[in-house]
């Protein structure tokens, strides 16, 4: 119900960016600095070095310079006063007790032989250089005017390096004497390097191509790579001074504090980027979570099931939205509620308690629970509720979260779907039809109404899988329209469709109507027919009788007088026997007609089943004209009939059909009775019309007005003093029995056309119903 706060993401950025920045400031700015002070401080030592450098070259160029002045000064009495060679060695060896880097000297004539020498037994160091070095630069010295340094030489035996001035003694008379002062290089730098240069540097004299001549150096220390040089104005190459500083072994507690110094920032760095992953981490996991429980809680609130939780002592510890609404109280309201909560209505608060104590109980039951309860404003709902243990995330039990579902509408709607149920069997059972409901697959009767269970003796409440009884079934095809069950002899009309049914199967629907009854009266209603036609017939006939007569009469009274003409014959002694015999064959043939006569009235007015056959329309029509040419020769009609002999024969009941020829051909006769005898004209015509034969019975008669028409084939219609009104009528149901059509229409020169069709018997659709 409640929001989780939500850190603003700036502020969120920056805190967890700020530490690991400020981490990695300190670290930098500490390095800067120790670069910094490394630089200040070699760049202090580079100045103090060259400062010393200086002041080292200064000193010995000054003793170099002082010893040259000596010897020069020597060199300078020996030219003017001559000296002797104890002269000499005294004053040289004071020389080279004050100087102890002037290792020899000795004073050569110009033709390099060694005149003296101090000391007199040179050390083993002096034999390389005066031997080989004078006498390579002998040239040199010889054309010198001033004092020359010479090259340096190194004695590869005890590896020093000496060199050698050679000061020019020039004496008054001709030729040139030298002095020769040998200088041990090494010697030179441990006299005039002091011990507090010594101490800081190690200073080597070099050549320009770096080979290290002489050097002075404190073996307990090792020399860094902090050099300086400095040229040197000493012989002809120009040596240089070189000094390069010991390494510093500084104090281990300083070295201790730096290196603790620079690892704190290190595992400072280390551990703000520690702290900065597991707080990206805190901060995901409590995203993740923040998600979720909002997941959580829109889906409690989405819920439309009211969801209650309760500890184990029954006091209600959480409600969702759904459950408020329900209920109309809020959250706040029912939480604070004790024992009796407001939704339970005081008629149900038994039963509530009773649902509640066996909830607190653990008999939650599979189904649930009903029970009723009220709103705030007093409405009640029936609700169902489910209840289980709710278990925390440790296993523990720790109350009991249930389920409410607002059942009111269900119930409602329930009680609608029964009563909807109900008026449908209510119609269903009032039905006078029988109604099946049947598997479409299987068969299986699925429902079925009384006037079914009835009609086909099933009990009352039969199985489902009781099978469709006595009805031949296709799964397929609909059941046929009309059906005779021979068994109960009823007859029953069936109309059956396909439809789905409640479970989505496809299922037949058959309404089975009992037409027992109908089939009775329309069989009574045919044998009505026939009687009503029949009577026709004999009222015709009755009609025609006095015609009949004179019909009759004819023959008979020919037959009478042939027979009195026989007689006489025979009372003749020698009768004559060929007119005997003419005489009875005329007779015979009267009477033949007689019966021709006879046997058309009895066949016309016999009562009888009608009987489809092919028949030939000429006959029929030539028996017609029998039995009507009486009433056409009494009234002077003018009868016409043309019949197409290429015709064939028609599938019809032969009486049936001379029946109506006979009416139309009567009706048009009586028709013509106002009209002059010499127009009296009717005139029947067959021919073929596609599949039908198509008689037309054309007359000149009174004709038919509009109104008539309508009326015409309507039974007991008249306009005839003693007519029947029957005639048309039945003529129509014997033309649509035969599935032909009859009709009439206005002759155009005056009078009526009748028309009918029949099928031909070559129709194979014309079959007997
Ligand atoms: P009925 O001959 O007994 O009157 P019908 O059914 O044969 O009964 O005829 C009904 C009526 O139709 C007749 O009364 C007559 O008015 C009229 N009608 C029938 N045929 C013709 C015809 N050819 N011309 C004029 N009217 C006719």
């Amino acid at each position: 119900m409640r929001k989780l706060p939500a850190p603003s993401p700036r502020l969120g950025r920056w805190v967890l960016t700020l530490p690991s920045f400020l981490a990695g400031l300190f670290t930098l700015g500490l390095g800067l600095f120790l670069v910094i002070s490394y630089y200040t401080d070699r760049n202090s030592r580079s100045e103090l070095m060259e400062q010393d450098l200086l002041w080292q070259k200064q000193a010995i160029q000054l003793q170099m310079s002082n010893t040259r002045h000596e010897l020069e000064s020597l060199a300078a009495t020996l030219a003017a006063n001559g000296l002797t060679s104890a002269d000499f060695t005294a004053r040289t060896l004071s020389l080279i007790q004050n100087t102890p880097e002037l290792v020899s000297l000795a004073y050569v004539d110009e033709t390099g032989q060694t005149r003296w020498r101090t000391p007199l037994n040179p050390a083993g160091n002096e034999a390389p250089l005066s031997h080989r070095n004078l006498i390579a630069q002998r040239s040199a010295v010889l054309l010198a005017d001033e004092s020359v340094y010479s090259m340096p030489i190194t004695d590869l035996g005890n590896k020093n390096s000496l060199i050698a001035l050679t000061v020019p003694v020039k004496l008054p008379y001709a030729g040139r004497h030298f002095l020769i002062a040998q200088f041990d290089l090494n010697r030179l730098l441990g006299q005039q390097v002091p011990w507090w240069i010594g101490q800081r540097y190690q200073i080597s004299l070099v050549r320009p191509d770096g080979s290290v001549l002489a050097h002075k150096f404190d073996r307990r220390q090792d020399p860094d790579k902090l050099a300086q040089q400095i040229q040197l104005d000493v012989g002809p190459e120009h040596f240089m001074l070189q000094a390069r500083v010991y390494r510093e072994h500084g104090d281990w507690r300083q070295n201790a504090l730096l290196v603790a110094l620079i690892g704190l920032s290190l595992l400072m760095l280390a551990s703000t980027w520690a702290m900065r992953r597991h707080i990206r981490e805190r901060q995901k996991t409590e995203a993740l979570l923040r998600r979720e429980t909002a997941m959580r809680m829109a889906m409690e609130d989405s819920l439309v099931t009211g969801t209650r939780v309760m500890d184990l002592e029954g006091r209600l510890t959480f409600v969702n939205r759904a459950f408020c609404s329900m209920t109309g109280y809020s959250a706040e309201e029912l939480l604070a509620a004790e024992q009796i909560m407001p939704y339970w209505p005081p008629e149900e608060l038994d039963a509530c308690l009773a649902i509640n104590r066996r909830i607190l109980a653990g008999e939650s039951g599979s189904s649930g629970f009903q029970c009723r309860f009220q709103r705030r404003n007093g409405e009640r709902f029936d609700a169902r509720i489910y209840a289980a243990k709710l278990v925390d995330g440790e296993g523990q039990h720790i109350g009991w979260i249930s389920s409410f579902y607002d059942i009111t509408e269900l119930q409602r709607e329930r009680e609608a779907l029964q009563a909807s149920h109900e008026r449908f069997v209510t119609v269903l059972n009032g039905l006078d039809a029988a109604v099946v409901v049947s598997d479409a697959q299987s068969g299986e009767l699925l429902l079925s109404n009384p006037q079914y269970n009835t009609a086909f003796n099933l009990p009352e409440e039969h199985e489902r899988c009781c099978v469709l009884p006595l009805l031949p079934r296709e799964q397929t095809a609909a059941l046929p329209g009309e059906w005779f069950d021979e068994y109960g002899q009823h007859w029953y009309q069936i109309k059956s469709r396909p439809s789905i049914w409640v479970d989505g199967s496809l299922v037949w629907l058959e309404i089975i109507t009992d037409t027992t009854a109908l089939k009775d009266a329309q069989q009574r209603e045919q044998q009505q027919n026939e009687q009503l036609q029949q009577t026709s017939r004999l009222i015709s006939m009755g009609e025609m009788a006095s015609s009949l007569a004179h019909e009759l009469n004819q023959p008979l009274a020919a037959i009478a007088s042939y027979a009195t003409g026989c007689r006489n014959l025979l009372t003749q002694a020698e009768p004559n026997l060929r007119q005997l015999d003419q005489a009875i064959e005329k007779m015979a043939e009267q009477a033949k007609r007689a019966g021709l006569i006879i046997r058309g009235i009895r066949e016309f007015v016999q009562r009888r089943a009608p009987h489809r056959s092919a028949c030939a329309i000429d006959q029929l029509l030539a028996t017609v004209q029998v039995l009507l040419a009486a009433q056409v020769k009494k009234n002077q009609i003018q009868l016409d009939i043309s019949c197409d002999p290429a015709l064939p024969p028609v599938f019809a009941d032969p009486v049936m059909l001379e029946q109506v020829l006979f009416n139309l051909m009567k009706n048009a006769i009586e028709a013509m009775a106002d009209t002059p005898p010499r127009e009296r004209r009717l005139s029947v015509t067959a021919r073929r019309a596609e599949s039908m034969l198509q008689v037309t019975i054309s007359d000149q008669g009174t004709g038919i007005s509009a109104e008539q028409l309508e009326q015409l084939f309507k039974a007991f219609y008249t306009t005839k003093e003693t007519g029947m009104g029957m005639g048309l009528n039945i003529c129509r149901s014997i033309i649509e029995h035969h599935q032909g059509r009859l009709w009439v229409e206005s002759n155009s020169g005056g009078g009526s056309r009748f028309h009918f069709t029949v099928p031909l018997s070559e129709d194979s659709h014309a079959r007997e119903p």
